[in-house]
């Protein structure tokens, strides 16, 4: 399954693991010659060589939206690159990280499979076509769909308010904090279709909502088609602006000061903001103090972490909702097993619904078993950096803290080798953020440590045998 392969043309494969890490950084230095440093800070530079197969290589991007991105305007390019440094390459496989360990389709979906309403939110009359500025809203996300609990009800309480009454002072901006997948989306769109029934002076209201890189993208274009003043003038003619995962800006300094800017204009006009991100503001390190302070200054909400109670009402509101009738016992089952996220519980109760229609069969505890064997195993098997680190470390009879030192002796580097390797294999963490585990070594470190193991678990029957063996006793 290749998602926006590049082709190019030529010969069969080479594999040369050290070569390969050099024609990599020689394919980025031309990238960043070719497309000048702002674009190569703000699209390219976090493309990551994930490994070459036969003559595809592949290289990841941490999200969909920076892959299709890439993919269309960079791509060719890339191969083009790629090809220079090394005749045998033909493809480039741009793809995102693999997500956790969970079943396909569990995973958020593509938006464009989601059920969209475009552009009804926006159009005020007299004001300019606004389609732009608004991503689709999902249907799904109201408010009468949200369900309510201790963990989530003060930021509801103030979503509820703002979208009664917008700008408020206090609630001004609104910034609604939490980990992935906790509701901030939906309580953003539950404010947006909220206040698409509303009209203020002569039209409706008028909300512009976006992600951070949507935001981002809409800007890097306007500065690319010279149309800063147009796209600057559309954003701050609407009443209402929402940029949600707000923490995607961190380190794209440009696209920060336009940020800042637009939003003391809209706060100074009186309109209202409301922001999402997965930390509070004096938590995310990395955006300019004076943007932090300000948006910091209206109203902070955090969605906490569900709790058993919550999720059950969650799944009973769908259940109900699908109109299946799930037994009471199949949904607690649910609700103990998947803790962190609720798309994830909802895909689980999904996949269970969609069976029970496609079958025609009441729903028991042996169909859940059977039904999300896959997705559970996923849950059961969630193997941490730290106690691969412990593993390895205490297999190879060296100190826990060798893995993160600067020593490079034989002994010491390759067990850190098998552990990043490991690291590699069992979590879903990207090359970057094994390294930063690994004493805050680079991603082509890793990369060299993931291909060299590899290698010499080809060469070395006993070597493979032990690295097997550490992975099976993380496993179980
Ligand atoms: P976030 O933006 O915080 O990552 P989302 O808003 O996208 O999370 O929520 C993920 C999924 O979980 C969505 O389908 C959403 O409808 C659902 N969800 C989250 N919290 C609730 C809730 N309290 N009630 C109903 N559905 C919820
Ligand atoms: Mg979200």
């Amino acid at each position: 399954m290749r998602d926006g392969g590049v082709a190019v043309s030529s010969s069969p494969a080479r594999r040369d693991d050290a070569a390969l890490n050099e024609q990599w950084a020689r394919v980025r230095a031309r990238l960043q010659a070719e497309v000048g440093e702002v674009e190569y800070r703000t699209w390219l530079k976090q493309v990551a060589l994930a490994g070459v197969n036969g003559d595809e290589v592949t290289v990841i991007l941490p999200t969909r939206f920076l892959r299709d991105w890439v993919n269309k305007e960079y791509g060719e390019l890339i191969a083009a690159f790629w090809q220079a440094e090394n005749p045998d390459i033909r493809h480039v496989d741009i793809r995102t990280q693999p997500s956790r360990g969970t079943a396909p389709n569990l995973a958020e979906p593509e938006p464009a499979s989601v059920p969209a309403a475009t552009a009804t939110v926006a159009a005020a009359t007299s004001a300019p076509p606004r389609s732009e500025l608004v991503a689709p809203l999902d249907q799904r996300f109201t408010f009468d769909t949200f369900v309510v609990g201790k963990p989530n009800e003060f930021a509801y309480a103030c979503a509820r308010r703002v979208a009664e009454s917008p700008a408020t002072p206090g609630f001004n901006p609104l910034f609604l904090y939490g980990g992935v997948g906790l509701g901030k989306t939906h309580l953003m769109h539950a404010i947006a279709w909220e206040l698409s029934t509303r009209r203020q002076g002569a039209g409706p209201v008028s909300v512009a909502y976006m992600s951070a890189e949507k935001f981002m993208y809409r800007f890097i274009n306007a500065l690319r088609s010279q149309s800063t003043l147009e796209f600057k003038n559309e954003l701050r003619s609407v009443d209402v602006l929402m940029i949600d995962d707000l923490q995607f800006l961190i380190g794209k300094d440009n696209t920060q000061e336009e940020f800042f800017h637009t939003f003391n204009a809209l706060v100074d006009a009186g309109k209202q903001i409301v922001i999402s991100a997965d930390k509070s503001p004096s938590d995310l390190s990395g955006l300019e103090d004076r943007l932090r302070t300000r948006l910091g200054c209206g109203m902070v909400a955090d969605l906490h972490a569900t709790t058993f109670e919550l999720r059950i009402s969650i799944l009973e509101a769908k259940a109900s909702r699908a109109g299946v009738d799930v037994p009471a016992k199949v949904l607690e089952f649910l609700a103990r097993k998947i803790t962190s996220n609720v798309r994830e519980l909802e895909g689980a109760l999904n996949r269970l619904v969609a069976h029970a229609n496609l079958f025609d069969r009441q729903l028991t505890m042996e169909t859940a078993h059977e039904v999300l064997h896959d997705v559970l195993k996923a849950y059961d098997r969630k193997v941490t950096i730290q106690e691969i680190q412990k593993r390895v470390s205490d297999h190879y009879n060296i100190r826990v803290a060798e893995m993160s030192s600067a020593r490079r002796a034989r002994n010491i580097a390759r067990p850190r080798q098998v552990a990043m390797y490991l690291a590699k294999q069992l979590t879903s963490k990207s090359l970057p953020d094994i390294g930063r585990h690994f004493g805050d070594r680079d991603h082509t470190t890793v990369m060299h440590a993931v291909s060299r193991v590899g290698e010499l678990m080809g060469q070395d029957a006993a070597f493979a045998e032990d690295v097997e063996l550490l992975r099976r006793m993380l496993e179980s």
